[in-house]
C-alpha cells in the first residue's frame, strides 16, 4: 500500500471515485503499547472489532499476545498470522466441530460459556479419542451484568443470571484448570464505574458459589473518543478496574484479563469519501451503512468528519447524508458539522472507523470497492496522544497537573 502524509495527498494523488480507507498503523501501535504497559492485567485483542491481518500483526508486534477469537474463522485466521499466540474462544455459543478443530489443530485452551449445555459440549468435544477428558482447559463463565453505562448494548443476549450463576460456577470447576469469570458491559462504556458495578456482580456470585476463581475477565467496552461521546481516561478505568479486582475473594495468584476491541483499532482507519450530490442539507456519498458506516445508519453513531478541499469558506452546518446503494435505510441522520458550501465533487474524511466501520463493509449493490493507502498524520482523535483533556476539568479553571 502507498504511504502519504495525510488525506489531502491522498485525494490530490487519486481523485478517487471509489471511498478510499485509510489507514494509520502509528496509531494502532501507539494503542498496543499503551495497553500492554497500563492496564493492570493481561490485554487480548477482540479481534471481530476488526480482523484485518495488517492491524492483527502491528498488535502482536507491539505486544499484544492473547487475542479473543468469536468463531472457528478467526481461530484460522489468527492462528495462521501468528503461530504463537494465545487464542482464547470467548463466545459463548460455539458448535462442537469448531471446539473439537479449536482444541486438537489450533491449541486453543480457553473457551466461555453460560449455560451447563455449553460447558457439556466443551468437555466432549475436548474428549480425546480413547476417552481422556482435557487436563488443561481453563473455563470463562460469563455472567450478564448491566449496560446501562455504556453507548452499545451486550447486556440482552449473552450471560448466565446472578441467581443461576452458582450451580454452574461449580459445575464448571469439576472441568477445568483454570476457572474463569468474564463479562462485557456493553462497547463504549462512558464511566469507569460500568466496570465498579460489574465487578461487585462477580464478587456476589464468587460468595454464593463458593469456588476457587482464578480468572477475571472484565471483557471490553473500552472507549475511543467521538463527537459528542469523549470519555475520562482510560488510566482512570485501569485504576478502579484494579482496585475492584484487588478486593475480591479469589485466588492470591488470580489473574486479571481484558478483551479490549474498540479501544485498540478505532484510531486505526477512517474513509475518505465524495459528495455525489447535494439535496439541501443532505449529502450523497459513496459510502453508507452497507459499507463503512452500519453504526452511523444503525445505531446514529456520530464519527467526526472533515472537508479536504481548501476553497470552501463558509462556517460549518448541519448534514445528513445517504449513501450509494438504492435503499431509504442508506441514511445517517448525524447531525455531521462541515463547510456550508460543501458540493458535489467536493471529498471528505470520515475519522475513527477502525473498530466496526472499516471491517463491515460489504458489496450491495455493487459498491463497496474501496482502495487503501496508510498516512502518517494523527487520526481525528486520540485517546493515546498525551494532549487529551480531561473532559471533567472545566475550561475555565486553570489547572496545574
Ligand atoms: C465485542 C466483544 C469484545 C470487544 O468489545 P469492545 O466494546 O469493542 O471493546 C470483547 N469481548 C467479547 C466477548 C465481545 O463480544
Amino acid at each position: 500500500m502507498h504511504e502519504y502524509p495525510d488525506a489531502k495527498a491522498v485525494v490530490r494523488a487519486l481523485e478517487p471515485d471509489d471511498p478510499v480507507i485509510l489507514t494509520r498503523p502509528l496509531a494502532a501501535a501507539r494503542a498496543a503499547r499503551f495497553f500492554v504497559e497500563k492496564f493492570p492485567g493481561k490485554a487480548m485483542y477482540a479481534v471481530k472489532a476488526n480482523p484485518t491481518p495488517d492491524l492483527i500483526q502491528i498488535l502482536w508486534d507491539n505486544g499484544v499476545t492473547h487475542y479473543d477469537v468469536a468463531s472457528i474463522a478467526e481461530v484460522r485466521l489468527v492462528r495462521g498470522l501468528l503461530p504463537d499466540a494465545t487464542l482464547c474462544f470467548m463466545h459463548p455459543v460455539k458448535t462442537a466441530r469448531a471446539v473439537r478443530e479449536a482444541y486438537f489443530e489450533h491449541g486453543v485452551k480457553t473457551y466461555s460459556l453460560d449455560t451447563l449445555e455449553e460447558l457439556n459440549k466443551i468437555v466432549a468435544a475436548t474428549t480425546a479419542e480413547d476417552g481422556t477428558p482435557a487436563a488443561d482447559l481453563q473455563l470463562l463463565v460469563r455472567l450478564r451484568v448491566s449496560s446501562e453505562h455504556s453507548e452499545l448494548s451486550l447486556a440482552a443476549k449473552f450471560g448466565v443470571d446472578l441467581f443461576d450463576a452458582a450451580p454452574l460456577l461449580q459445575a464448571t470447576r469439576q472441568h477445568c484448570d483454570a476457572l474463569g469469570i468474564c463479562f462485557h458491559v456493553g462497547s463504549q462504556a462512558m464511566t469507569p464505574f460500568a466496570y465498579v458495578q460489574a465487578l461487585d456482580r462477580v464478587r456476589a456470585a464468587i460468595a454464593e458459589a463458593a469456588v476457587t476463581v482464578d480468572i477475571i475477565d472484565v471483557g471490553g467496552g473500552f472507549p475511543s473518543a467521538y463527537p459528542g461521546l469523549e470519555p475520562p481516561p482510560l488510566e482512570d478505568y485501569f485504576e478502579q478496574i484494579h482496585r475492584h479486582f484487588e478486593a475480591l475473594p479469589i485466588s492470591y495468584s488470580a489473574e486479571l484479563w481484558g478483551e479490549p476491541g474498540r479501544a485498540l483499532c478505532a484510531e486505526y482507519s477512517s474513509i475518505i469519501v465524495k459528495v455525489e450530490k447535494r439535496r439541501g442539507d443532505e449529502l450523497y456519498i459513496n459510502d453508507g451503512s452497507y459499507g463503512a458506516l452500519f453504526d452511523a445508519a444503525h445505531v446514529d453513531w456520530r464519527f467526526p468528519v472533515r472537508a479536504l478541499e481548501d476553497d470552501l469558506r463558509e462556517p460549518e452546518a448541519e448534514f445528513a447524508f445517504y449513501g450509494p446503494t438504492c435503499d431509504d435505510a442508506d441514511y445517517m441522520k448525524g447531525p455531521f458539522m462541515l463547510p456550508a458550501d460543501i458540493q458535489a465533487g467536493d471529498y471528505f474524511e470520515i475519522g475513527m472507523l477502525g473498530a466496526y466501520g472499516a471491517a463491515m463493509k460489504t458489496a450491495f449493490n455493487g459498491f463497496g470497492a474501496t482502495e487503501g493507502a496508510i498516512v502518517t498524520d494523527e487520526p481525528m482523535s486520540s485517546l493515546y496522544r498525551g494532549d487529551r483533556k480531561d473532559p471533567r476539568e472545566s475550561d475555565n479553571v486553570v489547572n496545574l497537573r
